[in-house]
């Protein structure tokens, strides 16, 4: 614990911002998880490299926190630092045709800059919950479109601390992956290439995609969204329905009224809880249809 003292130390002095103990469950849209040992809120860019560095040297563990809203943190809360991009103030250019934002904006508030620009291409992305930085480890994804469709180049800070920049087609991206989640390089900037539109129709159709999702699924409860990945050849969610278990809970987590894709939090689940309900709901889809589901949700222990 003697280097977490240093470490804190040195945030005061480098004037990042840091907490004790504050509880995860606050900063994830599943509203679960124990304390941080630290949460640490950069106001730049600059901060959040020189965070990184700091905690490399002290040999403390991190994890980046964009939006929370893919993330179930463990009921015992993290050991390390958990680095939160969205103290960050918000960065954006639009230079012609592309956006060059900080990791931490909202892909709302891209989106709608998109818009405001008359750039299309971003319209899928618009009502996915999460941070640009996020979409882009996740390659998040909905109604036919993916963050890679519309990357260009990201920059980020490596194992070594080093910022280094690679273009799309080094970046791994896949299903709800990309190099980001096998490395745990953290992204600070993302350069959007999108293509010239009509106004109207970008903001009608983000419009549009976000009724459908206020229709389809249960944005009254708390939840990180789709809890597993599209099986190939299925949906996760009929899958579920097939095999009796909407409505099917452990403690306070349980699969979705609305929607069997989702795992919904009624009031005080716990991560155990979530675990447990993943587990029982994929071994009875298992026997009953043969298909293997894989947690799209990302579990921090
Ligand atoms: C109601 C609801 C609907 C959703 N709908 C969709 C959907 O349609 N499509 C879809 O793909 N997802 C969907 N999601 C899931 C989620 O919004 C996406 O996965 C989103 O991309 C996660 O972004 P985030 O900023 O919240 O990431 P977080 O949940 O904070 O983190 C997710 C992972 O990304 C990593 N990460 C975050 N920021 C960075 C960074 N700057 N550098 C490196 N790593 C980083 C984290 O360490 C973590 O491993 C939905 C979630 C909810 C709650």
């Amino acid at each position: 614990m003697a280097c977490m003292e240093h470490l804190k130390q040195q945030l005061e002095e480098a004037a990042i911002p840091y907490s004790c103990g504050e509880p995860l469950a606050r900063h994830t849209s599943f509203q679960i998880g124990g304390p941080a040992a630290l949460f640490c809120t950069p106001h730049t860019t600059q901060q959040l490299i020189q965070a990184l560095e700091l905690c490399r040297a002290e040999g403390v563990r991190t994890y980046i926190l964009g939006n929370g809203s893919n993330l179930l943190f463990s009921d015992k809360g993290f050991d390390g630092v958990v680095l939160c991009t969205r103290s960050i103030q918000p960065e954006i250019q639009v230079e012609g045709d592309r956006i060059i934002a900080g990791a931490g904006m909202s892909l709302q508030q891209v989106c709608e800059e998109a818009a405001r620009h008359g750039l299309t291409g971003l319209e899928f992305a618009y009502g996915i919950p999460g941070s640009l930085g996020g979409a882009v480890y996740m390659n998040a994804g909905a109604y036919g479109g993916e963050t890679r469709d519309v990357l260009l180049e990201v920059e980020f800070v490596d194992e070594a601390g080093q910022v280094r920049s690679l273009p799309v087609d080094q970046l791994e991206l896949g299903y709800r992956t990309s190099v980001f989640a096998r490395t745990g390089w953290c992204v600070l900037r993302a350069t959007l290439q999108l293509a010239e539109g009509d106004r109207e129709q970008i903001q009608a159709k983000m419009d549009d995609l976000m009724n459908r999702r206020r229709e389809k699924q249960p944005l009254e409860y708390p939840s990180a969204g789709s809890a597993f990945k599209r099986p190939e050849g299925a949906f996760a969610g009929s899958l579920i329905e097939q095999c009796g278990l909407r409505g099917y809970r452990v403690g306070d987590a349980a699969i979705s009224e609305k929607h069997c894709g989702f795992i919904v939090n009624l009031g005080h689940a716990s991560c155990a809880d979530v675990l447990e309900l993943a587990r029982q709901v994929s071994d009875r889809v298992h026997q009953q249809t043969g298909f293997v589901l894989e947690k799209e949700i990302r579990v921090v222990e």
